[in-house]
């Protein structure tokens, strides 16, 4: 087995105020696995998030592409994981999408001619080929959210990590997203409730509630058992109920 691009091992965290929002979390995430991590408000995914990207310091052990994150190495370990925050507009506050896009190569110090190649490559992944000179403040919500996925994958992460990616989408920006999420060969983790999007879009769940791994295995083996579901404030997806097909096309 190829190293682990993300290993989480027994990764606590206590909010000052005492909310305990992390119980001892493991698991791992091999290169190209598309995992979910799911579970109803108050979970601790966003926590979970912020403990990855350093931003809180939990006990136990997170690496990421190898490195072990520390106080000192968050912001290196930071810059193998491309974090694509829910609302676009923390992500996009630049004149034109192509300054947006090219922020975070440009300050990895690649010379601007690399920089131009990651923009074009970048937008042409999401689909905004000739959005370069487009003001994101004008853009939908829908556009937004795939300039904010642009503007992480120019930085080509190890691991991409996206919060609640189907947030406020119409049908068509969602199908859109799906399309452009299911074939990516990166690694991904999408944090959802939306466990349609979920069976589209990945192979493995990890379901958290309370601050501790319930379940993670296969979407369909996890997701269609509504007794498990249900007891952690989820429903099972529709696609799954209704028989349509999965990721494995099943
Ligand atoms: P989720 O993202 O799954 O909805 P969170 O990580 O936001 O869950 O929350 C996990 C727990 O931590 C909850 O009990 C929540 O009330 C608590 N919590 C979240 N953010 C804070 C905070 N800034 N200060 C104190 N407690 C918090």
């Amino acid at each position: 087995m190829p190293e682990p691009v993300l290993e989480l091992a027994d990764v606590r965290y206590r909010y000052p105020t005492g909310a305990e929002a992390l119980r001892g979390v493991t698991f791992a995430v091999q290169p190209g696995e598309h995992v979910a991590l799911a579970g109803p408000n108050g979970a601790g995914k966003s926590t979970l998030v912020l403990a990855m990207a350093g931003f809180v310091s939990a006990a136990g052990t997170i690496r990421v592409a190898g490195h072990t994150l520390t106080p000192g190495s968050a912001r290196d370990v930071r810059r193998h994981l491309g974090l694509v925050f829910q609302d676009a507009d923390d992500q996009l506050f630049m004149p034109r999408v192509a300054d947006d896009v090219a922020f975070g190569p440009a300050t990895m110090g690649l010379e601007p001619e690399e920089v131009r190649a990651r923009v074009g490559e970048a937008l042409a992944a999401v689909g905004l080929e000739g959005y370069e000179d487009r003001e994101p403040y004008h853009l939908s919500v829908g556009e937004k959210r795939r300039a904010a996925l642009a503007t992480v994958l120019a930085m080509r992460p190890q691991i991409l990590v996206l919060d609640e990616p189907s947030a406020d989408l119409d049908p068509r920006g969602r199908r859109m997203l799906i399309d452009l999420l299911r074939p990516m060969t990166s690694t991904l983790m999408v944090i959802t409730h939306d466990l349609d999007l979920v069976v589209e879009t990945c192979r493995r769940v990890v379901v958290l509630d309370a601050g501790a791994v319930v379940a993670d295995g296969p979407v369909r083996e996890v997701l269609s058992d509504r007794a498990l579901v249900e007891a952690h404030g989820l429903e099972v997806p529709l696609r799954l109920a209704q028989g349509a097909p999965d990721m494995q096309g099943t």
